[in-house]
């Protein structure tokens, strides 16, 4: 039981750097992106891990954040997230299935995702999706690669 949402509590969420007095430890998360993090536990069954929630700029520029990340104060509705148990295609599926992660932000990476609820849709990286739903086959990104 977390204390912002269902599943989610305030240390999950806020900046994680070292200046006890930065904004991006007195900022609330969005509630939708609460709410969409909460619908994603639920549907996918599985824990969820916040790598990293909202960021202030200083420790956004650290991580290598946009200089207009949604994971700053002035946005705060995106979350870098892991499910335990699945790959990131998986992963991906799953955060397609809840709308404000569908019709916002989904970033791919390594072994977790991003995920934020802005309103239009952004996907990355963009040499990994067909189209705003689905994805390139392996095989596919391996001949795109020798074009
Ligand atoms: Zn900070």
């Amino acid at each position: 039981m977390g204390d912002l949402a269902r599943y989610f509590s305030t240390w999950e969420l806020i900046c994680h750097c070292n200046d006890d007095n930065c904004p991006g430890k007195s900022t609330k998360p969005s509630a939708i992106l609460l709410g969409g993090l909460d619908k994603l536990r639920e549907f996918s069954g599985c824990a969820i891990n916040i790598n990293s929630g909202i960021r202030c700029k200083d420790h956004n520029t650290k991580k290598g954040g946009s200089d207009n990340s949604r994971h700053l104060p002035q946005h705060a509705d995106a979350a870098d997230v892991v499910i335990q148990g699945k790959n990131v295609r998986e992963m991906v599926d799953l955060a397609l299935k809840i709308a404000c992660f569908r019709y916002g932000g989904i970033g791919i990476y390594q072994n977790r995702i991003h995920l934020d609820t802005r309103p239009y849709l952004a996907r990355w990286p963009k040499g990994m999706w067909r189209n705003q739903t689905e994805f390139l086959t392996y095989d596919e990104m391996e001949n795109q690669d020798e074009k």
